[in-house]
């Protein structure tokens, strides 16, 4: 049976339900399996031509143990999960025409037009299925740069053992965005608009784990994370490396490149994993905006944290990418004492450099590109006005790096993940079409209802943020407590 350990090296091992419950390990550090299942050619072959939920299972099953979850009770969980995504290939690929061998991988088909369905449709739904078997009541905290809060939120809605409490830096995302998590009407689904923070999304992190620290507060309202810091998000974010692998290739064994958007490098870790697991890729590309933290640490070996940018990819506006510390953990011997050496020093100092051996070790096999707000911009014209093609600043990001990398890359084929709707940025869009009136392609009919709908909002500044917040949720739990 595969355990859960920390990446820290604390704590004793759990098990997968443990791991999933708990969200964050016990010594703070990120649950990461001890072992990794090893994928065959054989395997991968029998897996071309699956359905996006039906490989999942398949790669799941590799990680989770039945006397945990059953092979029906896993099936019911994914097809729950992904019933609400709008295609019935749950994500689909676009080909696009100005450039040889490259698609688009379309990620952002799930109710909350974004990438982070694709993770939280089944980790919620899990987490869920856990609660109502034990009879046990869960707290949900996320911080969110834009689409975890309104993934978190919906599928959250209405599940009586779970409450979410869903943070956010007002004014640093979109109203379209806002929007998706304010006009929910469940009583269970609490979005926090918190104004005022000097780092964005990353302050929120930190009024989270403060929660986490106060040891009666986190144990009377039984608080856990669906942040991709849960071991769930990323586990289920390495399926569409595969599947989109199995979308692409002529021949199983080929190799391939992919271009991903990167902020807490959740996704791109999942991905590293898939590649640790045998999935033939050549390079990943680690694709930044100006917010480069991710590009100093594969391209120099320096992971530091600098002062926030506000992009037109403002879902990756992220200075600390902690899913960083998770994959190091797979290149770095497992070595628990170094990650935990180098968490602390970064903490400390705000600045870690990595001796050569191990840079040049986690760095292998990845390139990365820091685009700026212009190259972003024009990427999205270019591509609409050349093939009526639309994308959101963050697949922009993902083409606008790996166009700067082609030579570098060579001629495999190219994946690059496309992680947003474009009606999620319509403000974006006008900017880069140079245009007031919104193509029809910028719009979609879940942002349209959510403006006819009334908002539902705690507000707060950041100041104030932690009492504010602990006195609010204290509130709600007393009030659920005493029904
Ligand atoms: C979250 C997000 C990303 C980045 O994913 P990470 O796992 O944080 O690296 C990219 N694009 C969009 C639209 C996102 O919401």
């Amino acid at each position: 049976m595969i355990q859960f350990v920390s990446n820290k090296g604390g704590g004793k091992p759990v098990d997968f339900e443990t791991a999933i419950l708990d969200g964050f390990a016990s010594d703070g550090g990120l649950y990461v399996p001890d072992t990794l299942p090893n994928i065959t050619k054989k395997q991968l072959s029998a897996w071309k031509g699956l359905s996006y939920v039906a490989l999942a299972f398949e790669i799941l099953s590799l990680f989770i143990d039945r006397s945990i979850v059953s092979e029906s009770e896993l099936k019911n969980i994914l097809e729950t999960a992904y019933a609400p995504f709008e295609k019935k290939e749950t994500i689909p690929f676009y080909p696009l025409k100005t450039r040889k061998d490259t698609y688009i991988m379309e990620l952002f088909h799930g109710p909350t037009i974004s990438f982070k369905d694709v993770g939280l449709a089944f980790l919620v739904n899990l987490v869920n299925f856990f609660l109502e078997r034990k009879n046990e009541h869960l707290t949900l905290v996320v911080a969110t740069t834009g689409d975890t809060g309104p993934a978190t939120a919906y599928y959250t809605a209405g599940k009586s053992n779970l409450d979410a409490w869903v943070l956010y830096p007002k004014g640093l995302i979109t109203e379209e965005q806002e929007r998706q998590m304010t006009t929910l009407q469940d009583a269970n689904v609490h979005p926090v608009g918190v104004s005022n923070c000097p780092d964005g999304a990353d302050d929120l992190d930190l009024v989270i784990a403060k929660l986490y620290a106060d040891k009666r507060f986190k144990d009377k309202l039984k608080l856990s994370s669906v942040n991709s810091i849960n071991w769930g998000r990323v586990m289920m974010q390495t399926v569409h490396y595969f599947y989109g692998y199995l979308q692409v290739v002529d021949t199983i064994g080929e190799k391939i490149n992919m271009s991903v958007p990167s902020g807490a490098f959740g996704n791109l870790c999942a991905g590293g994993i898939a590649r640790e697991m045998g999935l033939p890729i050549k390079y990943f590309v680690v694709a930044n905006n100006t917010n480069a933290c991710l590009h100093r640490v594969f391209s120099e070996g320096r992971f530091s944290k600098e002062e926030i940018i506000e992009t037109p990819s403002s879902a990756i506006d992220i200075l600390v990418p902690s899913n960083f510390w998770r994959f190091l953990y797979f290149r770095n011997e497992k070595n628990t004492e170094n990650i935990k050496k180098w968490v602390d020093q970064f903490k400390a100092t705000g600045s870690v450099t990595f001796d050569k051996q191990t840079f040049e070790s986690y760095s292998k096999g990845f390139k990365s590109y820091s685009a700026t707000d212009k190259q972003t911009l024009d990427i999205i014209n270019e591509l609409y006005t050349n093939e009526d093609y639309l994308l959101d600043p963050h697949g922009a990001v993902a083409v606008v790096a790996a166009d700067n990398l082609k030579t570098e890359l060579g001629d495999e084929k190219l994946i690059c993940f496309a992680t947003a709707h474009p009606s999620k940025f319509p403000e974006i869009i006008k900017k880069a079409l140079q245009t007031s009136v919104l193509p029809k392609a910028a719009t979609h009919s879940s942002v349209e209802t959510a403006k006819q709908l009334c908002e539902k909002v705690y507000l707060c500044d950041y100041a104030h943020v932690e009492n504010a917040l602990m006195h609010a949720m204290e509130t709600n739990w007393d009030l659920i407590k005493g029904k």
